[in-house]
């Protein structure tokens, strides 16, 4: 009979995280744009308070341990303070997709049952739109003061969190429960079929945030500055709103401002280090740094998934503006950060185009998950950095299963992603496509995420997405959307000429289509569905 381990048992709970966060951190700086403009600022201990007071306010409201509270918001200081009263209550914090179709936004908030909804007033008019048909919320609490809420018209059960908040007393008794109940629900974006949703648990969350802050990953610490750029309304902004807590890192939140102009001069005015987002963000924030001229003063790293960060842009970032790139991957389904490319030390100061190379790949699983390969008959493919399979992930931050789902989506204990990816012997991983996405031609594939990162090493383009179109020769092939670089000339045949000169013949598309602007779902990443409808 082992021996048990003598160590005490307490519960990894997100009360704990803000607890550690005000006792540690007290006077760490929250900045926070509000959505009606200016900025806002208070540290790590009012945030704690005004969680205390929010808490009261649930309770108040009727909501019990177990109760849903919905929000439709930006990344600000109000979202911030209910993900901790929320989850720190015993609730679960629904984050909602406000870019969400309004029918799948009807579904997912009566499908998990909402019981109270905030909301930015900028979304307004969507609360407006689909109050009515979500009869089991029972207030719609605008993320703002009274003067800005009783400019709102036509909400029912309406009132303004400010007044709510400062009414109630800063006193709360945290509760203490099994680390396994559910903190957080965020459901996929339901691209086929209804969106399905991911609960997350206490222990799940505060892992996943410890592991954020370690050193190869996001190294949070009070040293650090962090703006999150990727939405806390899905998939929880990576747990950054967490991890900085953990870590006492600075917490910058840009709001409703997501441009490049406005992101770079909130980085240079709060002295942001590091930023996490995905890749579309991140040539929106480049152009305006190119076209003015422009320096980053404090910025060292930026974290960037969601979508494959192109190497014409980690270049950019690494030798132009020597931000280091961090290229990691993760999904809904796995809370946060799954696997996170930094470079080895072999390569830190090897030639700047190994470097790419290196960084295009979406690297190693962080401790906690663990990836492998299976080919269609669901055996295991070798780990050699060529034989492509489906990544199938598995860890103490991945999900078991979608809420009230009928039927496991794991096989074997593993999760399957949809996704094809590589691994090489140093368990080094390159997503190859989305199994939806891959170009099957002539009985070979195509990697779309390949060719539209040589597409992008073309100065004139800016975007590029890749689709397979029906083709009765070959089954699918290729066709290529360019959007030019404003004031950039560019013709079909110079692009053909380009892709010709750097990939296999048979991988370049016969067809250009030129658009002003791609397609961009409700967080950045492209949506080759909607090209698909357009123009399969
Ligand atoms: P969706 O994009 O469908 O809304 P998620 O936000 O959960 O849902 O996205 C997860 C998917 O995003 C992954 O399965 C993968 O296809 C893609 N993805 C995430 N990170 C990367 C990356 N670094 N490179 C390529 N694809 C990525």
């Amino acid at each position: 009979m082992p021996q048990a381990g003598l160590m005490m048992e307490l519960p990894l709970l997100l009360s704990g995280v803000l607890q550690h966060a005000e006792a540690q951190f007290g006077q760490v700086e929250v900045v926070s744009r509000e959505t009606h403009g200016p900025l806002f600022r208070y540290t790590y201990a009012d945030c704690a308070q005004r969680a205390r007071q929010l808490a009261n306010v649930l309770q108040a409201l009727g909501l019990q341990a177990g109760d849903v509270v919905g929000s439709i918001a930006w990344n600000n200081h109000r979202h911030l303070e209910a993900y901790y009263a929320v989850s720190g209550s015993g609730m679960v914090m629904h984050t909602c997709n406000p870019r969400l179709h309004p029918d799948q936004l009807i579904y997912i908030i009566n499908h998990a049952e909402d019981r109270v909804v905030l909301f930015d007033a900028s979304f307004a008019p969507i609360v407006k739109a689909i109050a009515a048909k979500c009869p089991r919320v029972m207030a719609w609490v605008c993320l703002s003061d009274a003067t800005h809420t009783a400019a709102l018209e036509g909400i029912p059960h309406l009132h303004a969190y400010d007044t709510l908040v400062e009414q109630a007393s800063d006193q709360f008794e945290w509760p203490t429960f099994d680390e396994r109940t559910a903190a957080a629900l965020c459901y996929t974006s339901g691209t086929t079929g209804n969106p399905k949703g991911v609960m997350y648990s206490h222990r799940a969350i505060v892992l996943s945030a410890i592991t954020c802050c370690m050193p190869g990953l996001l190294n949070l610490s009070p040293h650090e500055t962090i703006l999150p750029v990727v939405p806390m309304f899905h998939i929880n902004a990576w747990c950054i709103p967490y991890a900085s807590f953990v870590g006492g890192a600075k917490l910058v939140l840009p709001g409703p401002k997501l441009d490049g102009a406005s992101l770079y001069e909130l980085m240079e005015s709060e002295g942001v280090t590091i930023s996490a987002g995905v890749p579309t963000i991140w040539q929106a924030l480049l152009a305006h740094v190119e076209q003015h001229q422009l320096r980053f003063r404090t910025m060292r790293r930026t974290a960037v998934g969601g979508s494959a960060m192109p190497k014409a842009l980690i270049a950019k970032f690494m030798d132009t503006y020597q931000v280091e790139v961090r290229h990691g991957w993760g999904m809904t389904e796995t809370t946060a950060v799954a696997t996170i490319g930094t470079l080895p030390p072999a390569l830190s100061h090897g030639p700047a185009a190994a470097q790419h190379d290196y960084l295009a790949k979406q690297g190693k699983t962080v401790h906690g998950v663990s990836i492998k390969l299976v080919d269609e008959n669901g055996q295991d493919i070798p780990r050699d950095g060529q034989t492509q399979g489906e990544l199938m992930v598995r860890g103490h931050w991945i999900l078991s299963g979608y809420y009230k789902g009928e039927k496991s989506p794991l096989v074997n204990g593993w999760f399957p992603t949809g996704d094809i990816a590589t691994i090489d012997a140093d368990g080094l991983m390159n997503i190859r496509d989305r199994v939806k996405d891959v170009i099957k031609t002539g009985g070979e594939w195509i990697s779309s995420i390949d060719l539209e990162n040589v597409a992008l090493e073309h100065p004139a383009v800016a975007m590029a997405a890749v689709i397979g179109v029906e083709d009765p020769k070959w089954g699918e092939r290729p066709l290529l959307f360019i959007v030019r670089k404003p004031s950039a000339s560019l013709e079909s045949q110079e692009i053909l000429d380009f892709l010709a000169s750097k990939v296999a013949k048979w991988w370049v598309p016969e067809r250009v289509v030129f658009l002003d602007a791609l397609p961009l779902g409700g967080t950045g990443k492209i949506q080759k569905s909607e090209l698909r409808k357009l123009h399969s």
